[in-house]
């Protein structure tokens, strides 16, 4: 079974300062907008990630990840 990779890619914008950061699951793709700050992405990465962990502890709700 693969590894579920959770990322989290900057976006390019015009703006350095307004750079915006996008977490990226590698089994759903995005996941949510992106965020303006860091401490928001790695919150959205460790709850995306737990709610990985939790399905994978039951099984009725891990097919619906898939
Ligand atoms: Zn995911």
């Amino acid at each position: 079974m693969a590894r579920i990779v959770i990322s989290i890619d900057p976006l390019p914008t015009e703006r350095p300062r307004a750079r915006k950061q996008l977490v990226v699951c590698s089994r759903c793709g995005p996941v949510g907008g992106p965020h303006g700050l860091h401490t928001l992405a790695t919150a959205a990465q460790d709850h995306h990630l737990a709610q990985h962990k939790a399905a994978l502890t039951t099984p009725t709700t891990s097919e619906a990840l898939r």
